[in-house]
């Protein structure tokens, strides 16, 4: 079936897997782009700059903002997060579709720029569980995981605004329902 490139957003509280699933959903549509988002926070231990995100100093993002260089771009968290429009721009020439891993701020952003792009809500089972999986990464300290678990409500308001929501209870089942949204909206034709 003839496919042309598409935007998706995947959007969802921290912790509730968004990465592992855009991972694994990658390894099997290897053309599907992910682009590098700018961030103010500090890298992680292991995240590189240029792969995991392009870390920024305040002054260095306010720059790119005043300059226009970002579809979207919020404060997320306490740190501010952007998407590049030189990112996207790269893939969608380049024919790929590609995925934008951001918060619910910047997906309603881009889908006003982009009215057909397609906004998946990943929910977790229960806050339980979501407090569970981020807690069980190992990477914010405390201070940090009661502020994304405090955000987490918010954002789970934003949901209906979506156009797909998926539970990531079980992993593959999730995964198996990211990979048909992907596909019926690669494959329908229509413009991005
Ligand atoms: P996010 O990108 O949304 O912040 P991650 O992809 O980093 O979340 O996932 C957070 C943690 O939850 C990771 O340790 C990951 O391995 C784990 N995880 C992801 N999906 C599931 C799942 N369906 N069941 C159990 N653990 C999961
Ligand atoms: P983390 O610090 O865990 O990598 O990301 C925290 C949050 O920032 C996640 O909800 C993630 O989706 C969001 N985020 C990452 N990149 C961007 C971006 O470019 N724009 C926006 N608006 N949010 C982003």
């Amino acid at each position: 079936m003839a496919r042309s490139a598409k935007l998706f957003v995947v959007s969802g509280p921290s912790g509730v897997g968004k990465g592992t699933l855009v991972s694994l959903l990658r390894d099997k549509r290897p053309n599907l782009g992910l682009t590098v988002s700018a961030t103010t926070r500090s890298p992680r231990p292991g995240e590189v700059d240029g792969v995991a995100y392009y870390f920024l100093s305040d002054e260095e993002f306010k720059k790119r903002v005043d300059a226009g260089e970002f579809l979207e771009w919020a404060h997320v968290h306490g740190h501010c997060y952007g998407t590049l429009k030189s990112e996207v721009d790269r893939l969608i020439s380049a024919g790929q579709s590609v995925v934008l891993e951001i918060d619910v701020q910047g997906g309603l952003m881009v889908h006003k720029q982009y009215p057909n792009a397609i906004l998946v809500f990943i929910k977790p089972p229960s806050f339980e569980e979501l407090e569970q999986r981020l807690r069980g990464r190992g990477t914010e300290d405390e201070k940090t995981i009661s502020t994304r678990l405090s955000n987490a409500s918010r954002e789970m308001e934003y949901a209906n605004d979506y156009t797909v929501c998926i539970v990531n209870d079980n992993l593959e089942t999730a995964l198996s329902k990211l990979e048909e949204v992907f596909d019926d909206y690669e494959s329908d034709g229509g413009q991005l």
